[in-house]
């Protein structure tokens, strides 16, 4: 496999992008890779600059549940923007989109367009500030929630202290109102709802953790969160950027049967494009300007070719049997992954929820950051540079999600369980 014109593109890229790449995971720095630049894609392949091909198990970080360019979402992408790329203004797309939306997702009665995860969470977050009266948050150690300030949170010492900014440029004043707790610990989280009884507005948490690879929540870890908030009166968000419609229609809400307050979506929602969302029940979005005080805005807010896309995307979601295949599909490639690890005698702890999975390169079980940890990051660049050059890509660190789509067939399955197989052999 040749990479000249990307490490070309990479020279050019480094002198007038910092660090060559525009979100940081991109640059492949842990896995020791100069990045592939990526041309184009269809259905489960993506090709890069150079003309090499790669089954993709990364979908955009998620995004593209259907495969790339799926020819429904591209048509109606295209019809859209003939049409006209922004209004700034009122359209029936952004009202069929919302009311998919609020028709898919358990606790959405009404429901906010944005641009970005990001910009959902941290919205929802000052709506449940601005509802309660109160500052404090609680969110979970190894969960990503995009990057506001208040969000950029490294654990403090103790179990319970205020968090620590985990970034130059985010001010202690700004995280010393997020309590960051382990996963999955609700012994932690009922103390800290002792300690700080009424004073937290909202739990954030990703009802199954796809930031530090994939972990589910353990048995009543939810239930716990549900009553917890309910006892105190706090506001309980479900960042669904990733589990918004990948888990079910109706999200890990729907797959777990625990209503959050409020819940964020991204991703899928946008089929590759960029929007996001945040809604929940009326009398909380109702605090909302223009109809409340909170404030939050958006140019791009409800884009037009973004709800086209969009309601491509949510339209072939509703088909008869979409979740049962992805289902089977992710069930193959993660048992037979997990086989191949067996064979081969590697550490190894996998876990799966619908159509995203990871396996841990070391023993399990894997429950929370302090255990995802602890994985062979050495062993795992070793064996990502193999898969990458037999042709496929997966996130290039070992604390990401894979992610299985409609595209992938049983042969692109079989064909990635070969590459992984050689890949093992090679590190072994
Ligand atoms: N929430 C979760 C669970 C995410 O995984 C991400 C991004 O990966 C975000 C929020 C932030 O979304 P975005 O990158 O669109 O800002």
């Amino acid at each position: 496999m040749t990479n000249i014109r990307s490490q070309e593109l990479w020279t050019r890229a480094q002198k007038v992008i910092p660090g060559g790449v525009n979100s940081p995971v991109r640059a492949m720095a842990s896995v020791g890779l100069t990045p592939p630049f990526i041309k184009s894609a269809q259905g489960c392949r993506v090709m890069d600059v150079d003309g090499n091909k790669y089954i993709d198990c990364v979908g955009s970080w998620g995004p593209l549940i259907l495969g790339h360019a799926h020819p429904e979402v591209v048509e109606a992408v295209t019809k859209a923007a003939e049409k006209g790329t922004s209004f700034g203004a009122s359209t029936q797309a952004e009202v069929e989109f919302a009311e998919k939306l609020c028709a898919s997702v358990p606790s959405l009665e009404q429901v906010r367009l944005v641009s970005s995860g990001t910009e959902a969470t941290m919205s929802a977050i000052r709506l449940a500030r601005g509802a309660t009266g109160r500052n404090k948050i609680i969110k979970f150690e190894g969960c990503y929630h995009g990057h506001s300030d208040g969000l950029l949170v490294a654990a403090g010492s103790g179990l319970i202290t205020l968090g620590i900014p985990s970034s130059p440029g985010v001010p202690e004043e700004m995280t010393s109102l997020t309590l960051n707790l382990p996963y999955n610990d609700l012994d932690a989280i009922t103390q800290a709802f002792e300690q700080h009884s009424r004073e937290i507005a909202a739990v954030i948490v990703e009802p199954v953790a796809g930031n530090m690879g994939v972990v589910p929540p353990a048995p009543g870890f939810l239930e716990g969160l549900r009553a917890l908030c309910d006892k105190y009166g706090t506001i309980l968000i479900f960042d669904e950027v990733i589990t918004g419609f990948r888990l079910a229609l109706g999200g890990a809400q729907e797959h777990f049967g625990i209503t959050p307050d409020l819940t964020c979506l991204g991703k899928i929602i946008g089929g590759g494009l960029p929007v996001a969302a945040y809604g929940g029940k009326k009398d909380i979005m109702s605090q909302i300007a223009p109809c409340g005080p909170v404030y939050q805005a958006g140019t791009l807010s409800g884009n037009p070719l973004a709800t086209a896309a969009g309601l491509a995307v949510l339209e072939l979601l509703q088909g008869y049997g979409v979740y049962d295949q992805l289902e089977e599909k992710a069930a193959r490639l993660f048992s037979g992954m997990l086989e191949l690890f067996e064979e081969k005698g590697l550490d190894h702890t996998g876990n799966r929820v619908g159509s995203m999975f990871t396996v841990f390169f070391q023993k399990g079980p894997v429950t929370d950051y302090a255990s995802a940890a602890k994985s062979d990051t050495e062993l795992f660049a070793r064996y990502y540079r193999a898969l990458l050059a037999k042709g496929v890509y997966m996130a290039p660190s070992p604390f990401e999600a894979t992610f299985v789509s409609l595209a992938h067939q049983e042969d692109d399955i079989d064909q990635i369980l070969g590459v992984c197989n050689q890949a093992l052999e090679e590190i072994t």
